[in-house]
């Protein structure tokens, strides 16, 4: 998607030794709106045919995009907690995710009321670097028994391994921007 990939060369900035890729200033602390609902609508164009009866995302950076996405799909849009709170009372699905950002393990869960044999998930999130995240939504789906459409992701770090993991196991993954490689003195490459 072109017009995510010139926002990202215009805005993105290379952390961490050319592994991280900040975004916040349009995609996941500061929010372009009008971004997102391109997003939504290239999310729509790529699975708007395939059924989807359930938009799953993670929290926190997911949930606006799948919400946007949502509204072009007109399903109901799920985010997985990350902490049991109080407001979660009945079964859950659960799944251990490690945190790309914070190096820890957190438990995600969704509530099993959510999610039925029937459904047709798509996933959401904003990255894909090492998998971690969508493996984790994609143990809720088999947990449910529901059929998993596929992943969209905003941007996908094509050079950390996760796209090509999940990808070989069956899964259709969508990124709209991929970047083949990123160095703070050369930017970014996509693929
Ligand atoms: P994964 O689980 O695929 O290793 O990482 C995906 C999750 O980590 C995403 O939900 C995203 O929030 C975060 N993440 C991974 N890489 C980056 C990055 O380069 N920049 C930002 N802003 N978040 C990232």
């Amino acid at each position: 998607m072109k017009l995510l990939e010139e926002r990202i060369r215009k805005d993105g900035k290379i952390r961490g030794g050319g592994t991280v890729l900040k975004v916040g200033s349009f995609l996941n602390h500061q929010i372009d709106v009008d971004l997102y609902n391109e997003i939504g609508k290239e999310f729509f164009r790529l699975f708007g045919q395939d059924g989807v009866t359930k938009i799953l995302t993670i929290e926190a950076s997911g949930i606006g995009i799948a919400c946007i996405a949502g509204q072009y799909f007109h399903v109901p849009v799920i985010f997985a907690k990350k902490s049991k709170t109080k407001n979660i009372d009945g079964e859950v699905y659960t799944a251990s995710v490690q945190s790309f950002t914070h190096a820890n393990i957190y438990t995600i869960m969704v509530e099993k009321e959510f999610i039925q044999p029937q459904d047709r998930v798509l996933l959401i999130d904003d990255f894909l670097a090492n998998g971690a995240a969508l493996d984790g939504l994609i143990q809720v789906v088999d947990q449910a028994g529901a059929t998993l459409v596929g992943a969209g992701v905003c941007v996908e770090k094509a050079f950390q391994p996760g796209g090509e993991r999940i990808r070989s196991r069956g899964v259709r993954v969508e990124a709209l921007a991929r970047v083949a490689s990123m160095s703070e003195e050369e930017g970014v490459t996509f693929c």
